[in-house]
């Protein structure tokens, strides 16, 4: 896996940057949108030899990917860019692929002419028609180029040279169903390109809110300071990096020859449109009454967000073509997908495979949970709502998965940080329950870090052999979110310390052999200053375990401390020094959102939906069902994408914070909706108790457990967007 690009990339893209800030800044663009066309610009880019630079050497071209290309044609989405670069490149290329017969037009390309290409089969509307000298479509089973420029269509959405191709006079340079192939594949480097130039422009769009928010003062303050405010920039910031990770996989795909390409171009087009919409939408939002005003860029952007994925046709189409391209008729034969994982890159730069070990790693995980997780086991947790299993966990620890990121030395498998993500990933798919496994591996985690000698010796090796376990003692009823102000009162006493105390949500309390418990021992000093951990044993006298039920089904405990006695021995950390015990454990353990119980109920779905129902049809054929598939495997998809961007960056050394926020808003905020939105569609079968219906129960917590969406929120605007303290 590698989510960077090369120096060449870097620098090609540091270029263009040049150009268009020199040459299609925001005042430029706006003077020139209603011709929808910047010759200087196209003279520059050109100059560059950008249109015909993924042509092969053997066409003329700089045998450059479409990634290379991508870096350009990010810069160029997000200058909003008045010259048909993607347009004219993807014809380039098309024109290469149909031979001979279209030779004569490619030189005119290779020599500085604008091309174009019209989307949707048939005549009708294309960008830059207005301009190009080559306009090709596809006319039934031929495909067809009519001499340009036609007759510019004035004052549309937002400029673009757009004209109505007329095909009757179009000349046929290729026909059948290989040709056809040919123009489709064109029309999906248009549809990945085009989100690359899209989640540029989302970006550019959520800075110039961001800026707009800085500067803006409002009841004697700047508006960035307003909470509504910065949650929204936040929910945008992650969709906007999910948005151009999801696009940049459509190109490396479609440079790879991945036989998910199309599926992911699809996917790429439609999640990227939407998030530019969006981000430039809420963008004009912030910029109030003056967002409308011509003079300001903003609005330039909501227009070309729009009108570049209306070239398509209705948006909502585009979940029909995903739908069809995952599940349907278009779909990927899955034993070439299998394959595929383990081909080798063709090129150095960005790699959305993993690598070969953690592949075979992945393998390992699948028999090893295919061998030892039974029905029984996924049943029984489910109806006790311990989600914890003595046997499996001991498997589990047997294998080294508890500690499968500690170095090798304290009894780990010393993998990194992409294998952890995958590891945790395939368990939460396989709905195993494994809150004992998380939760004893961050204890251990900490101790490893901050625990003494003796606890390492006597405590560590026996939480390693699954034969301990551990509770988290954080929340209490006034403390949950803001975990510094926990009163539970710890009290020195000889060489003893006497608790007392309630703590809320001691998840696994009922099955643990110490609870990790967060207390307040100083009661003068600031909150997060006058805290001590302490791993408490649960059978000291004074400890009692209430149980709570929950809506999910998860079994949680309410736990008393009453004059419990405990040895100095049982303290972790310094006095008074709890709060960096509570995150010495981050430096072996990455938060790792739970991706795979949304994916597999999205699998779920889908094989539902593809059988046929009592009346025989398949739910499948209903466009509302195919949508809603569509729509969440993409957005799972990018959050897949956002999860694994994290740890990637963990395993080059980073701390990825913000990366790690970023991921579990995205996907815990798109399992409550998903499963709300799955749920439906089965009507009143969703009322009876099954998979769907469990997850739609269970959905909401992950927003609520490991920091609440609004906390996420707060890290990712305050250290992500550097946003001033929220209000
Ligand atoms: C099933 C389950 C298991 C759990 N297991 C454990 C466990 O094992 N150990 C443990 O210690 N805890 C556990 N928790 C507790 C969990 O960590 C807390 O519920 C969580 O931290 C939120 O605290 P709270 O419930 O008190 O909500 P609050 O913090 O009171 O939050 C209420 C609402 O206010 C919002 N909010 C809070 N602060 C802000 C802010 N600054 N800005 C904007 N909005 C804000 C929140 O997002 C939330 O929507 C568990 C909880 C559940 C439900």
């Amino acid at each position: 896996m590698d989510l960077s690009f090369t120096p060449d990339q870097e620098a090609l893209r540091d270029a263009v940057l040049r150009l268009y800030g020199k040459q299609s800044d925001g005042e430029r663009v706006r003077d020139l949108e209603p011709e929808g066309f910047d010759p200087a610009l196209w003279a520059a880019v050109v100059d560059m030899g950008l249109p015909a630079m993924a042509l092969p050497e053997t066409a003329r071209g700089a045998g450059a990917s479409l990634t290379d290309l991508a870096a350009a044609v990010e810069v160029h989405g997000a200058h909003c860019g008045l010259v048909p670069l993607v347009e004219t490149a993807v014809v380039a290329r098309l024109l290469a692929a149909l031979g001979d017969a279209a030779a004569p037009l490619l030189s005119q390309i290779v020599e500085g002419s604008a091309a174009t290409l019209r989307l949707a089969s048939g005549p009708g509307p294309a960008a830059f028609a207005g301009i190009a000298e080559v306009v090709t479509a596809r006319d039934g089973d031929r495909v067809v180029v009519v001499d340009g420029p036609l007759a510019p269509t004035p004052r549309t959405l937002a400029g673009l040279a757009i004209a109505t191709a007329d095909l009757t006079g179009g000349r046929t340079l290729a026909e059948g169903a290989a040709a056809i192939a040919i123009f489709d594949r064109a029309v999906d480097e248009w549809r990945a390109l085009t989100a690359v130039a899209q989640a540029g422009l989302a970006r550019a769009s959520l800075e110039l809110g961001v800026q707009y928010a800085r500067d803006r003062h409002q009841f004697g303050v700047p508006i960035a300071t307003f909470q509504t405010l910065q949650h929204r920039f936040a929910d945008l910031h992650e969709r906007v990096d999910g948005s151009r990770l999801l696009a940049y996989e459509a190109i490396w795909a479609l440079d790879e020859g991945e036989p998910t390409a199309p599926a992911l171009a699809a996917q790429a087009s439609w999640y990227c449109g939407d998030v530019a919409d969006e981000a430039a939408g809420f963008s004009l939002h912030v910029h109030g009454g003056y967002g409308f005003m011509l003079e300001y860029d903003v609005q330039l952007h909501v227009r070309r967000a729009k009108a570049t994925r209306l070239l398509l046709g209705d948006p909502r189409r585009e979940l029909d073509v995903i739908a069809d391209r995952r599940w349907g008729a278009a779909a990927p034969d899955p034993a070439l997908v299998a394959a595929a994982r383990t081909a080798r890159p063709t090129r150095p730069g960005m790699d959305f495979r993993f690598d070969a070990e953690t592949e075979a790693f992945r393998s390992e995980v699948r028999a090893f949970i295919g061998e030892h997780l039974t029905d029984e086991i996924v049943a029984r947790a489910l109806t006790t709502g311990t989600m914890h299993d003595w046997g499996f966990h001991k498997a589990l620890c047997d294998r080294g998965y508890l500690a499968s990121g500690w170095p090798r030395e304290f009894g780990g498998l010393g993998r990194d940080a992409v294998d952890q993500t995958l590891l945790l990933q395939e368990l939460y798919a396989s709905g195993a329950p494994i809150d004992g496994l998380n939760i004893a591996s961050m204890v251990g985690a900490t101790l490893l870090v901050c625990g003494t000698d003796r606890q390492k010796a006597e405590i560590l090796p026996r939480i390693l052999a699954g034969e301990v376990m551990c509770c988290l003692g954080y929340s209490e009823p006034d403390a949950g979110s803001d975990v510094a102000a926990v009163t539970t009162r710890a009290v020195r006493d000889g060489d003893d310390w006497v608790i007392n105390g309630q703590k809320m949500f001691t998840t696994m309390a009922h099955e643990a052999h110490y609870v990790f418990l967060l207390c307040r021992t100083d009661l003068d000093a600031p909150k997060h200053k006058g805290l001590t951990m302490f791993l408490v044993p649960m059978d000291s006298p004074g400890v009692e375990i209430n149980a709570v039920a929950t809506m999910g089904g998860e079994r949680t405990n309410i736990t008393f401390y009453r004059d419990v006695r405990t040895p100095d021995s049982c303290r972790v950390g310094e006095v008074d020094a709890g709060w960096s015990v509570l995150h010495a454990a981050l430096v072996y353990e990455r938060s790792s959102a739970n991706w795979g119980e949304p994916d597999a109920l999205v699998e779920t779905m889908a094989t539902w939906a593809l059988q046929p129902a009592d009346d025989g049809v398949r739910p499948f054929d209903d466009p509302i069902v195919r949508a809603a598939l569509a729509r969440w495997s993409t957005e799972l998809e990018a959050g897949r994408l956002l999860l694994f961007r994290a740890a990637w960056l963990s395993a080059q050394g980073g701390m990825p914070q913000v990366e790690g926020s970023m991921a579990k808003l995205h996907i815990t905020e798109a399992f409550v909706q998903a499963s709300s939105e799955l749920v439906d569609l089965l009507g009143t079968a969703g009322l009876a108790p099954g998979h769907v219906e469990h997850a739609f129960r269970h959905a909401v917590v992950t927003t609520i457990y490991g920091g609440s969406s609004e906390v996420q929120r707060e890290i990712i605007a305050g250290r992500g967007l550097g946003l001033p303290r929220s209000r």
